[in-house]
């Protein structure tokens, strides 16, 4: 029971953080960029990197009210973790985080997806 709580607590610092990240850098761009108001940022976050996209929703509300990303729409694509079989070339969906070949059952995979986590582009005023 302690242990789900204090997982549960560490996730939401995880994202937290990593939202903060994200709008630093957006109000860095759109600064650069002499904007005067951020209208949208599409974020780009791979499965494997366990961020729950409605926690870094929910933080970039709270974190970008009074900036000029406060009324930023985000909008958050999740990529699926994909891989390659070293031994066939096969590509292929993971699933349930199985690193193994459908094809000839290697455990060789490498993940060519689901590790980003990246802003792909900020539409600026
Ligand atoms: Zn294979």
């Amino acid at each position: 029971m302690w242990k789900e709580k204090n997982q549960n607590r560490k996730g939401k610092i995880h994202e937290l953080s990593i939202t903060e990240e994200i709008l630093r850098i957006c109000l860095e761009e759109a600064n650069r960029a002499g904007a005067k108001r951020i209208i949208k940022i599409k974020l780009k976050i791979g499965e494997i990197t366990n961020i729950v996209p409605e926690c870094v929703s929910f933080y970039f509300n709270i974190l970008s009210k009074g900036s000029i990303a406060g009324n930023a729409k985000l909008d958050i694509e999740k990529i699926p973790i994909r891989g390659k079989c070293k031994n066939c070339r096969r590509e292929f969906f993971v699933e349930d985080f199985a690193f193994v070949c459908p094809e000839c059952m290697s455990r060789e995979v490498e993940m060519i997806s689901g590790r980003e986590l990246t802003i792909d582009f900020m539409e600026v005023q």
